[in-house]
């Protein structure tokens, strides 16, 4: 696979003839297929013909804490967040869910909730050192679905994206919905997932 990291504007048009185009400021390809898996930044991907991709990034910032090994030995939930202990020791915090645009920054509000929401699970965890802390974007869809499926504007093309909350769980379905996407043209559209739900794609 050859990663281009950095090209600037991304263009994607349907190629005379049959095929789809994927233009930047320095190259272009042209492919029988492509799939947009663009993520939080779907929306700066330009889609000849089609709408902005509906999706915007949700911040999740998270803790990762250093303590007594062994103090909890198994995932828990409660009403605010989640503990995870990691096979290194640490345990992770989760997560923060914020509407703050493309801010991948962390905050001192966020540690002290965090911890604090720790704590409320797990009191041994009130002297835990901080090893981690960090932020990343998850990309919701204003239903909270993903889109993954066929483009009308651009024949060829395939949205994998707004993944949102659960893009890592869902890896593998989405995976096998794309490639059978790919493999088979007959292949149905799955329509709690289709992108035509959010307009002209
Ligand atoms: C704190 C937190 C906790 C989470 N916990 C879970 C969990 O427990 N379980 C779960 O299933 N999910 C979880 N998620 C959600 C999960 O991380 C996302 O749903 C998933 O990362 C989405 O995957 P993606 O590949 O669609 O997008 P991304 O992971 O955002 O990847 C998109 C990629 O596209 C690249 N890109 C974008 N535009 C361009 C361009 N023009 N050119 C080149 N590259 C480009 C980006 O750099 C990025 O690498 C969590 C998210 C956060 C923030």
């Amino acid at each position: 696979v050859q990663v281009l990291e950095n090209a600037g504007a991304v263009h994607v048009s349907p190629v005379s003839g049959g095929g789809v185009a994927v233009r930047t400021a320095s190259s272009m390809w042209e492919s029988d297929m492509a799939v947009m898996a663009a993520g939080s930044w779907s929306p700066h991907i330009s889609i000849a013909g089609a709408d902005t991709v509906p999706v915007r990034p949700i911040r999740g910032q998270l803790l990762q804490l250093c303590g007594d090994r062994g103090v909890l030995q198994r995932v828990l939930w409660g009403a605010s967040g989640y503990l995870v202990p990691w096979p290194d020791g640490t345990v992770l915090v989760g997560a923060t869910v914020e509407d703050v645009g493309f801010d991948e920054g962390t905050t001192q509000d966020a540690r002290r909730s965090l911890m604090e929401m720790a704590v409320a699970l797990v009191p041994k965890l009130k002297d835990a050192g901080i090893a981690d802390m960090r932020a990343g974007l998850r990309p919701r869809t204003p239903d909270s679905m993903p889109l993954v499926g066929r483009s009308k504007a651009v024949p060829g093309l395939i949205y994998a994206t707004g993944h949102y909350r659960n893009g890592v769980l869902l890896t593998p379905l989405t995976a096998h919905i794309v490639r059978s996407m790919i493999f088979d043209a007959g292949y149905p559209t799955v329509p709690a997932l289709d992108p035509l739900r959010h307009g002209n794609l």
